[in-house]
């Protein structure tokens, strides 16, 4: 039975999001995708409460990560993680005590085409992210995350071509797809009240799925061989003074580290030296 649930939030996946005025702090759109973002996470907490789970841990994983409006949030055994600068990030408050973890408005890797927003982690300073030779998404890397602690990622929601990637890694996977993305910019919406009855009735069948063991913790072999390639050369330049870091070439620094955790604390040291360069 699942009986602790972990939740991760992003926004760009969400339904009506297609622009940076939905995501950024100070777009115009903003608060509208912030009541989006409740209503769509509202549905995954209540259902699970109502099916036998005791505590949900939301982490807001976007931007900033202080998104959601927590008083707005379903009552009941759930603390909410706010903040940036944690040490797991988007994935930060996850442990093996979880059962199950759920991925709720996630959107597809920097250089998918006909994705909204596409990016990885930080648009501005990684062109790519490759994982063990795979070319990775947030989606994959917390996953991986997930998986270290032998949480399986039971649920996605977010826009077609992340669900697409989510079903073919994870068997068994409960996905959402909260629209069909036409390009970075534009995209066909399920409309959110519907969504909301999807995620309902996926969040249901997403712990049914774990109950029977159907869904299993995404994992990858170890020590684990992470490439950065970035955006431009002076932030390979910069991050090169990360210890073990190797010179692939002009654009791109390779590591070798020991798990999931401690390829995660490479990518979060080189966004803030490349957010310190890009200023
Ligand atoms: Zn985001």
């Amino acid at each position: 039975m699942v009986k602790k649930l972990y939740i991760s939030i992003d926004m760009e996946g969400l339904s009506g999001v297609v622009v940076g005025d939905h995501v950024s702090r100070t777009g115009k759109d903003y608060e509208w995708a912030r009541k989006e973002m409740v209503r769509e996470v509202s549905a995954v907490i209540d259902t699970a409460f109502k099916n036998n789970v005791e505590y949900i841990l939301v982490n807001d994983s976007h931007g900033s990560m202080i998104n959601l409006y927590i008083d707005q949030l379903p009552e009941g055994n759930i603390e909410i993680i706010t903040g940036s600068l944690k040490p797991l990030s988007m994935m930060e408050g996850i442990t093996s005590n979880f059962d199950a973890c759920f991925f709720i408005g996630y959107h597809a890797r920097k250089g998918t085409r006909a994705a909204v927003l596409d990016h990885t982690i930080f648009g501005r300073a990684y062109h790519k992210i490759i994982i063990n030779g795979r070319e990775a998404s947030e989606f994959y890397l917390n996953a991986l995350v997930a998986g270290h602690f032998k949480v399986p990622l039971a649920l996605l929601a977010g826009d077609d071509k992340i669900v697409d990637e989510a079903r073919s890694l994870i068997p068994n996977i409960e996905t959402v797809i909260t629209k069909y993305s036409i390009t970075r910019y534009a995209a066909r919406h399920v409309h959110p009240k519907v969504v909301e009855k999807i995620l309902r009735e996926a969040t249901r069948r997403a712990l049914e799925n774990v109950d029977s063991g159907k869904v299993k913790p995404l994992t990858t072999n170890t020590p684990i061989k992470l490439e950065l390639v970035f955006t431009s050369t002076a932030l390979a330049d910069a991050c090169e003074n990360i210890p073990t870091a190797l010179r692939k070439n002009a654009f791109t620094l390779e590591f070798t580290v020991e798990n999931i955790i401690e390829a995660y604390k490479v990518i979060k040291t080189a966004s803030l030296v490349s957010s310190a360069i890009l200023k």
